[in-house]
């Protein structure tokens, strides 16, 4: 793979092939080199020497818009998706924000993202129609100290994907593509056709690339029209049999092209920011504001890593002192990226994640705490949740969805809040304690604050007033937590040069004894036959015990196509063995994982949305499933699971099995399916429980849900953040339980010499009393 400069240059030299389109010819477009950067670019205006782009051009719009027409941010969707859908594009919803389909991204970053997938062949592409307009909103959290300050950035966004596959005949290719994004600017947004320029650039992504041309309008990038047409391999383009267009562009930008404000957040959250303004009194000096955004915008805020040092050259040329911009500007930079902060955190709660020191949860409270805090900083009298309500009624007409889920975001969020107030009553201890030590608060000593003990450097500001905060303190300590998300892969043993065992077990789940040909014997341990029908370790279940020959197997493991029993003895290879399953295990497995899906989906229905699987284990004493909660299970929520879990075992479902194509499985049944994370195969193997639960899943299960008998509840805790732990059991080893409970309820009958219905009554006074006693000794001890 050749690097990204030495693709550039090759392009350039080639523009003909990769730049040159009949469209742009046609309509008198010529091409230019930039005199300033050597960048080559296509434009009307035949005078022209340098390209649309930033540091080459500044913004020419801020209070000079170039169209005619004013639109929010609604309506700029409304005018897009019309456009499109007249040249026969299929409007599609958005995907989630929480990016369940890929192992490598715990956000959809990029509309392009909704379609790729990976799998043991590399990236590949699904669209659910050809060619498509999605408004995909995607979360980024590389450029949170811009967020607020530059006028553009954002960490929650709307990018407008227009995509095609085109393999020669469906589909469309560079030319029709710039025509229709030329067509858009020009006839739907009334930009006139000068205005537009494109600009030649690639892209690099995962596997593939290719050339685009980035559109411009006075000096604003509005979109990028990428033409992925090459996979990599080593240094040759290698064209791909289907290319594919992926063109995004920043809905935002489209919007406040159209209103010249002095920044893009005045317009896309105009309903949120009216409100704050409201609450908090605070008034906008507009005029003042777009002097210092058309100063901002000279200044390449990309490459400014200092922001105190942006600020002094623009008061200079302003002739105020920094004290005096820094009070104008402040409050409004805060407001805006608390408007962005709750618009991402909207999102991120309804598509059911949660802010939490694991995973991509991380990244949601490091916006969370920060929007807390400047709302402490100003004291304001504004609550995150009436913004998030603002935002899920802003954008209701593209995402209606939101407000389905405004119960549960107000409830994480009060959560959240209290947590962030008690973690500010512990910083002033905490900050004292360093102080008096005589430790300095250093770059590494900050992030370990925030990453053990969630303190944000603005609460250790209030202690130690001259803290020096690295302006990328937030990109630094999320960029900590990226690699959290990566498949667990075993593999101990060596298996090459050893044949794939066949692996019968699903082929027939009845089979408990069978004959097969010992292949190999590894380290004396483990047996490799030439075919099995245990079941292995997967999927959180453990693996079936057994018998081969007299050789009792104590574990089955599968390493690449290799399945390796466990054995105590050693075994002849090339001998044909008798094998027999334990199968009074087996069925226990089977009720205890098929227990896990009703767990889960019972307590998704009691709990809300927010709950989604994050590990499971199943032996044959109990069932253990960890779910995402944001806090501990009362006792009413847990016989409520309990109780919702008997009735779907009552109600005798069918568990129906089904191989489908990846793509068709999550159109039918959406990315719930991913409940025990993403599977790598192109073909998945989805688990229904009637048509209420739906999960792609390589267990063993039950046909029936009547045939667990029923489900107790053993215990739940809360073992991290964000995390709680269900402990069950299922059918025999439920009642076992039960039979022991009893016995201890007859016992304390006895003790307590009631009958035992009137035990309750009778432990509870019990309790009354030992409370009140407790109570007694406190204050004696206090004494
Ligand atoms: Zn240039
Ligand atoms: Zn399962």
């Amino acid at each position: 793979m050749l690097s990204k400069e030495k693709l550039r240059s090759k392009f350039r030299e080639d523009w003909e092939k990769h730049y040159k389109l009949d469209f742009l010819i046609n309509q008198g477009f010529v091409r230019k080199v930039c005199s300033k950067c050597g960048k080559g670019f296509w434009t009307l205006q035949t005078e022209r020497e340098v390209c649309p782009d930033q540091p080459c051009q500044f913004y020419e719009f801020l209070g000079n818009p170039p169209t005619k027409k004013r639109f929010d941010y609604i309506q700029s969707w409304k005018v897009i998706e019309d456009f499109f859908k007249k040249h026969g594009h299929t409007s599609i919803r958005r995907y989630p924000i929480v990016c369940r389909w890929r192992p490598d991204l715990f956000f959809t970053i990029a509309s392009i993202i909704d379609f790729q997938r990976l799998g043991e062949e590399g990236v590949s592409f699904q669209f659910p129609a050809n060619p498509l307009i999605v408004p995909q909103f995607c979360l980024r959290f590389n450029d949170i100290p811009n967020v607020g300050i530059t006028g553009r950035h954002y960490s929650c966004f709307c990018m407008i994907g227009q995509h095609s596959i085109y393999d020669g005949k469906k589909g469309y290719w560079k030319d029709r593509c710039i025509e229709l994004d030329f067509r858009l600017l020009s006839s739907s947004f009334g930009i006139k056709p000068e205005e537009i320029i494109f600009l030649e650039d690639l892209w690099v992504g995962p596997g593939a690339f290719g050339p685009s041309l980035e559109y411009f309008v006075k000096g604003l990038e509005l979109g990028n029209a990428v033409f992925t047409e090459f996979k990599s391999d080593n240094s040759n383009l290698h064209e791909m049999k289907e290319k594919v267009i992926d063109m995004g562009a920043g809905l935002e930008r489209f919007a406040w092209i159209t209103q010249g404000t002095p920044t893009s957040y005045d317009v896309v959250f105009e309903p949120i920011l009216r409100y704050m303004k409201k609450q908090t009194g605070i008034k906008y000096d507009s005029e003042f504001f777009l002097k210092y955004s058309k100063l901002a915008g000279t200044l390449n805020l990309d490459e400014v890593n200092n922001i105190k040092r942006m600020r002094k050259q623009i008061a200079d040329k302003l002739g105020v002192t920094v004290e005096l911009l820094e009070k104008k500007i402040k409050p409004l930079e805060a407001m805006y990226a608390i408007s962005d902060h709750t618009m991402g955190l909207t999102f991120a709660i309804a598509d059911g994640l949660l802010p939490s020191n694991v995973g991509g949860g991380y990244n949601l409270r490091v916006i969370l705490r920060r929007a807390l805090g400047f709302i402490d900083d100003f004291r304001w009298d504004i609550d995150l949740f009436d913004l998030c309500n603002l935002h899920a009624r802003h954008l209701r007409l593209i995402c209606p969805e939101l407000s389905e889920h405004l119960d549960e975001i107000q409830r994480i969020l009060d959560i959240e809040k209290k947590r962030f107030h008690e973690t500010k009553l512990r910083t002033k201890r905490i900050v004292e304690t360093i102080i008096q030590k005589g430790e300095t608060i250093d770059e590494e000593r900050l992030i370990n604050l925030y990453d053990s003990k969630g303190i944000t450097p603005e609460l250790i500001q209030d202690y130690v007033s001259d803290l020096e905060v690295p302006d990328d303190f937030y990109t630094k300590v999320t960029e900590r937590h990226m690699g959290e998300k990566r498949a667990m892969i075993r593999e101990e043993i060596d298996v090459t040069n050893i044949p794939p065992t066949k692996l019968l077990v699903y082929e027939d789940l009845k089979k408990m004894e069978f004959q097969a040909k010992v292949l190999k014997m590894i380290n004396d341990k483990y047996v490799v036959l030439d075919k099995t029908y245990f079941y292995p370790e997967g999927g959180g279940q453990k693996s079936d015990v057994g018998f081969i020959d007299d050789a009792p197997v104590s574990d089955v493991q599968k390493v690449g196509d290799v399945v390796l029993h466990r054995v105590m003895d050693k075994l002849e290879e090339g001998k044909t063995v008798n094998c027999r399953i334990n199968s009074y295990r087996r069925d226990i497995l089977k009720k205890h994982h098929t227990g896990t899906h009703i767990v889960n989906v019972a307590a998704r229905e009691v709990l809300g949305n927010h709950v989604w699987q994050h590990g499971a284990e199943k032996t044959s004493e109990k069932a253990r499933l960890d779910i995402t909660h944001y806090d501990n299970l009362t006792e009413e929520e847990v016989e409520k699971i309990e109780e919702r879990a008997n009735e779907i075992v009552k109600k005798n479902l069918p568990v129906k099995i089904e191989v489908l194509p990846r793509g068709e499985a999550e159109k039918k049944y959406g990315f719930r399916i991913y409940q025990g994370g993403v599977v790598p195969e192109d073909v998945l193997r989805i688990v229904s429980i009637g048509n209420i639960d739906h999960e792609a899943c390589g267990g063993l299960h039950l046909e029936k849900t009547g045939e667990a008998e029923f489900i107790t509840i053993l215990k739940t805790k809360r073992i991290q953040d964000g995390i709680v732990r269900i402990e069950f059991s299922v059918g025999p080893v439920a009642l076992k339980y039960l039979k022991e409970k009893e016995a201890l309820l007859r016992e304390t009958a006895k003790l307590l010499k009631v009958k035992e219905e009137k035990v309750p009554e009778a432990v509870k006074d019990l309790f009354e009393k030992w409370k009140s006693k407790r109570k007694e000794l406190r204050k004696l001890r206090r004494k």
